[in-house]
């Protein structure tokens, strides 16, 4: 057995390196034990940088710049002649961003002293991990006076489109066409599936997404689930509800997918199909039987609100356990139980995490909705304002969506923000914010947002709660 270590992190995502980089700087001597290969290369960064957020997010972008130069410019006076778009530079442009983000963890890891090791890291009992090293020399045994478990999730496969990595693909396979697909099928509308719908649609697929329910988005507000079916239809995503596919048959010349919807069966004809049905807790070889880690029934490891599992000094953080499968969520969890080990009283706040779908324009949320909130027995008051009376959306083209405040009609506590349009995902934050500080409504409405700036629908929006937003026709209504 090796010299002990005070913390050993399993997993090197968003949630296992922030733990093991806030272990180094209280004085641990910590390793991060993480066996991905990405394109050959070991990486630290998981799901988020290698195949999650980061290439997800470039490709938005590449793909938004085609389809703007395409459509907005003209209005600037700007011409272009035909605009095309080579898509090996984009993709090999995205692996690069990955590269240099990738690459940057294992500096920090290095740079704060963490022993990166390159392998599968199992929990034992008594809190040894054994670690079985990717170049095939033998595994040994690790003696930890913490472990956090960080192992993250895997996408979903079901047996009705069976990822064959050619015509049916998850969401990894979607971030790697070598061209665009003209017919595009996506099972699942979710974040992830809306997101990499868009990406290609905005590069020329005829993009069906299929979706079992009968609600759009529905963790959403329901005026912001409305007006983001509204807007992402316009762009010409054909979105199917209550479309559960039940089959899927792969031949030369494409990929048949079978769904029952209002009770018939239809099938449609697609290039590639993309299954993006959500994802699920990955505890493959994490675990010995007598490891003592409760599961629940879904498979997470099962924590308490500060992440510790069934058996001291191990900790579980991010898309291993409950809530949200978001990688900001896992590293706070994972600056959490590091803290918590180090003896501080930290908590992560669940009740401001934020979510954000990075479509055009972008769709962001933070707190309860108006329906959640009425659920859980508030009198609600809500304020809605628009970005098409904003001079600066209006002064740069972006003059789509609105912010929506919920907040309690007896308190003036602020409940909820709700964002639809240009930089939601930013200006969500000032929603967060006033949460934490359990602003009232009337606090916003008290504060000065500079002009021009998008902000100023968020003022404006605290104000409608109340009936005076200045530019609208709105009579204070007390
Ligand atoms: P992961 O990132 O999954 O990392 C876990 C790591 O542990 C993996 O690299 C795995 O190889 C390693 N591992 C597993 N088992 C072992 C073992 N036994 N030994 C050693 N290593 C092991 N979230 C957002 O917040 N914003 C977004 O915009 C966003 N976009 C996304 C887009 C896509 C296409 C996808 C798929 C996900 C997206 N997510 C996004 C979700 C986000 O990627 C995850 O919530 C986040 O990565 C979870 O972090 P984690 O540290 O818990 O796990
Ligand atoms: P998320 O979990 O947010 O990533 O979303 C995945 C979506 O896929 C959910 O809204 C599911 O309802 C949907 N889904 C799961 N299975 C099917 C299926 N067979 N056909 C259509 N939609 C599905």
């Amino acid at each position: 057995m090796s010299q002990p270590y005070d913390l050993v992190v399993i997993g090197g995502g968003p949630g296992g390196y922030e733990a093991a980089i806030r272990g180094a700087q209280l004085g641990m001597k910590v390793a991060c034990i993480e066996k991905r290969v990405h394109k050959g290369k070991p990486s630290l960064g998981g799901t988020c940088l290698n195949v999650g957020c980061i290439p997800s997010k470039a490709l938005l972008d590449s793909s938004h710049r085609f389809e703007a130069t395409q459509h907005d410019l003209a209005a600037h006076g700007i011409s272009t002649g035909a605009v095309s778009i080579d898509i090996a530079t984009m993709l090999s442009r995205k692996d690069k961003v990955v590269d240099q983000l990738t690459g940057g963890i294992a500096q920090l890891l290095k740079g704060n002293g963490v022993d990166w090791l390159q392998g599968t890291g199992k929990l034992l009992a008594n809190k040894v991990v054994e670690f079985t090293p990717l170049d095939g020399s033998a595994s040994q045994q690790l003696q930890a006076q913490n472990v956090i478990l960080a192992s993250g999730s895997v996408p979903i496969n079901i047996p009705v489109a069976k990822v064959d990595e050619d015509r049916i693909v998850d969401s990894t396979g979607a971030l790697e066409f070598a061209e665009v697909p003209k017919r595009l099928g996506v099972i699942g509308a979710g974040v992830i599936g809306l997101e990499l719908g868009s990406v290609w649609r905005r590069l020329g697929s005829q993009v069906t997404v299929f979706e079992a329910l009968d609600d759009f988005l529905p963790m959403l507000d329901k005026a912001l689930a409305k007006e983001s079916q509204k807007t992402l239809k316009k762009q010409g995503l054909d979105i199917q509800l209550g479309a559960k596919v039940s089959a899927s048959q792969i031949s030369d010349t494409g990929v048949t997918v079978t769904y029952t919807q209002g009770g018939a069966e239809k099938t449609a004809e697609f290039d590639r199909l993309i299954v993006c049905v959500g994802r699920k807790p990955y505890t493959e070889a994490l675990l010995a039987e007598d490891a003592g880690i409760a599961l629940t029934e879904r498979g997470f490891v099962q924590v308490n609100d500060q992440c510790l599992t069934s058996v001291p000094g191990v900790y579980a953080i991010g898309d291993l356990v409950r809530g949200p499968m978001l990688a900001h969520k896992a590293m706070e969890e994972g600056v959490m139980a590091v803290e918590r080990i180090h003896g501080q009283a930290v908590q992560v706040n669940y009740d401001t995490i934020i979510g954000v779908i990075y479509t055009h324009p972008e769709i962001a949320w933070v707190g309860l909705s108006e329906e959640t909130a009425a659920a859980k027995g508030h009198e609600v008051k809500t304020g809605q304002f628009g970005f098409a009376v904003n001079g600066r959306a209006l002064a740069s083209g972006e003059a789509a969506g609105f912010v929506k405040f919920v907040a309690d009609a007896k308190t003036d506590r602020l409940l909820g923000m709700h964002v639809i349009g240009p930089n939601a995902g930013d200006i969500v934050h000032q929603g967060m914010i006033a949460l934490e500080f359990v602003s009232s409504v009337e606090d916003l409405q008290l504060m000065t947002f500079a002009h021009p700036t998008l902000s100023e629908v968020v003022h404006e929006a605290a104000l409608s709660v109340d009936g005076r937003a200045i530019h609208a026709i709105q009579r204070k209504r007390k």
